[in-house]
């Protein structure tokens, strides 16, 4: 038998920013296709041009781009394809499973009523052709006939889910305007697009069902479905916008990687053996459908910054710069200069480990990226004015001088101050705490060997010029 090409795609509806949801159903999307060699598409449902916009698109191209969910081949967009749906649904005419429907906006509402307090689905009088066709001129819409029987989807994550035919209404499939909603949109643009696999919100369970009618009735490979649940906030209810947690975009600012977000995405609702902290390659040789999770999945931070901070001690200091420098330029108030990037990039062995997020890591490298004078004040200033402060700052100037370009390590410096402290039969408190305030500010930061070494001889010794001046 040969081997079908798995074709998977994500449907965007473009009226907001790129859920997180939708961007975890993008990623389940991405990898199942690639786990199989085949490819993943993106469709931009932009059908509904009143709530459709462009800002809205580039936002969803934006949010797929930085999470680096690549889509395979050019981007479809629903509303190019409507002489297709247009097609299709004069087919399902022609072949009896569609019919002109004729009642009026106020009439259909009626009907429409009527049919739900009777608890019934919506049927319209001209399902029956015999009831002949008005002229021309009045305006009609096009409806799918609902055959009789039942409807049952074998979905891939949900189980087999089966409907009774007769509780589906007669959907509309082009409105009197002539265009087509998005049930029939979507299962052209599926069959055209050679979708093998479905995987979306299950909020489109129901869907699933009407669909297959249509597919049925053009004799067309129905797709496998997978629908996966939902998220919720970690209070457990439906995420909102209550949650402020809705985009990409927000955990962009919240400072992780896409590298991260996407491990904690994916492992959000799928979860294979032990696997917690993964990336691309290893994921995409074991994800299946099977491991999907039933059940909503509710967001954590704690783990989403565990995920992320895994990921920022492997990732290259080139991802770490290229994410975290807005980070960096807004921690500083400003662009950070060739020398303090230099300095932050040697130190990135030392503050990576102290950092789940790249806001925790322009934190951690604010010691360095600081720019002199440092004002203290208030409590920051307390180690300088003890009585003693001045002068072990003037000896360890002249004692660190002394020190050679090379010797300017972490070792070499250490044994600088001990022997200083030995010398003078003092606590390293008595150098340490005005040392520290000097050269950091009391922003976050290392052992105080390492501050030194990272910061490097000169920005060291005119830190503690600018103290001596100062106080
Ligand atoms: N455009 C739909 C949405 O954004 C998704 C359609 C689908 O995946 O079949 O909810």
């Amino acid at each position: 038998m040969p081997q079908i090409k798995i074709v998977t795609r994500f449907a965007p509806s473009p009226t907001g920013f790129l859920h997180i949801g939708g961007a975890r159903t993008a990623l389940f999307s991405y990898y199942f296709a690639k786990k199989h060699g085949g490819t993943f598409r993106l469709r931009i449902e932009d059908t509904d041009k009143k709530r459709s916009t462009e800002a809205a698109t580039q936002a969803i191209l934006d949010g797929m781009d930085w999470l680096g969910l690549g889509h395979d081949g050019d981007i479809i967009y629903q509303s190019k394809n409507i002489d297709a749906h247009k097609k299709t649904a004069a087919a399902l005419l022609a072949s009896g499973h569609a019919y002109l429907c004729y009642l009026t906006p106020d009439e259909q509402e009626a009907e429409r009523l009527k049919s739900r307090k009777e608890g019934r689905a919506f049927r319209s009088i001209y399902r029956n052709m015999d009831i002949g066709t008005p002229d021309a001129n009045t305006p009609f819409v096009v409806r799918f006939k609902v055959p009789n029987g039942e409807t049952i989807v074998d979905d891939a994550v949900q189980g087999q889910i089966k409907w009774n035919n007769k509780d589906f209404d007669d959907l509309i499939l082009l409105r009197a305007d002539g265009t087509p909603v998005y049930m029939l949109a979507v299962v052209v643009d599926d069959h055209d697009m050679g979708v093998t696999h479905i995987i979306r919100g299950d909020d489109h369970l129901v869907n699933a069902g009407r669909q297959k009618l249509i597919y049925q009735a053009l004799g067309w490979d129905i797709p496998v479905f997978a629908h996966i649940p939902l998220i919720f906030g970690p209070d457990g209810k439906k995420l909102s916008k209550r949650h402020g947690a809705l985009g990409v975009d927000v955990y962009t600012d919240m400072g992780y990687l896409p590298a991260g977000l996407r491990n904690y995405l994916t492992r959000l609702g799928w979860s294979h053996k032990d696997m917690e902290v993964f990336n691309d390659q290893e994921v995409i040789k074991v994800f299946d459908l099977s491991d999907i999770s039933k059940a909503p999945a509710r967001l954590d931070f704690e783990k989403m910054a565990f995920i992320n901070g895994q990921h920022m001690q492997v990732a290259s200091p080139e991802i770490i710069l290229q994410y975290g420098q807005k980070f960096l330029d807004i921690k500083n108030e400003g662009p950070l200069d060739g020398a303090e990037l230099v300095r932050v990039r040697k130190a990135l062995p030392t503050l990576l480990p102290r950092s789940k997020t790249l806001i925790d890591f322009a934190e951690q490298a604010y010691f360095l990226t600081r720019k002199r004078p440092i004002i203290l004040n208030g409590k920051k200033a307390k180690p300088l004015k003890k009585p003693d402060a001045k002068q072990r700052l003037s000896d360890l100037h002249f004692l660190l001088n002394e020190l050679k370009e090379d010797e300017w390590t972490a070792e070499d410096i250490l044994v600088t101050l001990n022997a200083y402290i030995a010398d003078n039969d003092i606590g390293f408190g008595s150098i340490g705490a005005p040392l520290r305030a000097c050269l950091t500010g009391g922003a976050p930061s290392p052992d105080l060997a390492i501050v030194l070494a990272l910061l490097g001889k000169n920005e060291t010794l005119g830190r503690i010029e600018d103290c001596l001046k100062e106080f």
